[in-house]
């Protein structure tokens, strides 16, 4: 199965005012579309199987393939961190946000000074490491949490293609507005869907457990 352009989960107008239809048009319709039309090409002429998965793609690739799969992923998370409804974030994340970075405050202006003073084209990601402990990578071009083996949470694209048409060279103003649009109980779900399928078992003394048990307990149906 070639790699897909994912349907994206709002209307392309849905972002609007902060993050206008024209640059959806852009940023979704042409520049990532040509990395899933790239990766298929570059693909074909690989020693991957038709039914590869992306993750196994990123992670077992590199050149141009490993870019333009990678550059896909980094795509599909972006547009899922987002959300046109606010959400709240869930009591819990809140709680490792604080522990991990003093206070929500602490870590917004961390995320934004990252993004401000990283270099060229890339992508400002939380993640967790390998100690279970929350940061903020500056991560340049398509390069990606996994790769390193952390747990992706949340990313934001900070290649000029995503903020140029609405902020111009305005970076700051960009990341300032993104805020609102932060869908937090996307990032909780990641701590399950990557870190924990809770067939490892916890850490010992895992604080994230207790965590990851009352995010699966929220998926299950209740009657
Ligand atoms: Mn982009």
């Amino acid at each position: 199965m070639a790699i897909e352009l994912m349907e994206l989960p709002y209307e392309q107008n849905a972002l609007e005012p902060i993050i206008s239809k024209e640059t959806i048009e852009y940023h979704y319709g042409k520049h990532h579309k040509n990395y899933v039309d790239t990766a298929n090409r570059l693909l074909k002429d690989s020693n991957f199987d038709d039914d590869a998965l992306l993750i196994d793609i990123i992670k077992n690739s590199d050149g141009a393939l490993f870019n333009n799969a990678a550059q896909v992923f980094n795509h599909n998370f972006y547009w899922l961190s987002l959300n046109p409804e606010p959400i709240a974030i869930p009591p819990k994340l809140n709680k490792l946000i604080n522990r991990d970075f003093g206070s929500m405050e602490n870590f917004k202006n961390e995320f934004e000074d990252k993004a401000l003073s990283l270099f060229g084209s890339g992508w400002v990601w939380l993640e967790l490491d390998v100690k279970e402990k929350l940061i903020i990578t500056q991560r340049g071009n398509a390069d990606n949490p996994l790769i390193h083996l952390h747990t992706p949470l949340l990313t934001i694209d900070v290649w000029e293609h995503a903020y140029y048409i609405d902020y111009r060279n305005d970076r700051k103003k960009y990341f300032e507005e993104l805020w609102r649009l932060i869908d937090w109980k996307f990032v909780a779900s990641n701590i399950v869907d990557y870190y924990h399928d809770l067939t490892e078992p916890c850490m010992e003394n895992s604080q994230l457990c207790d965590y990851i048990d009352m995010l699966q307990h929220l998926n299950e149906p209740t009657t």
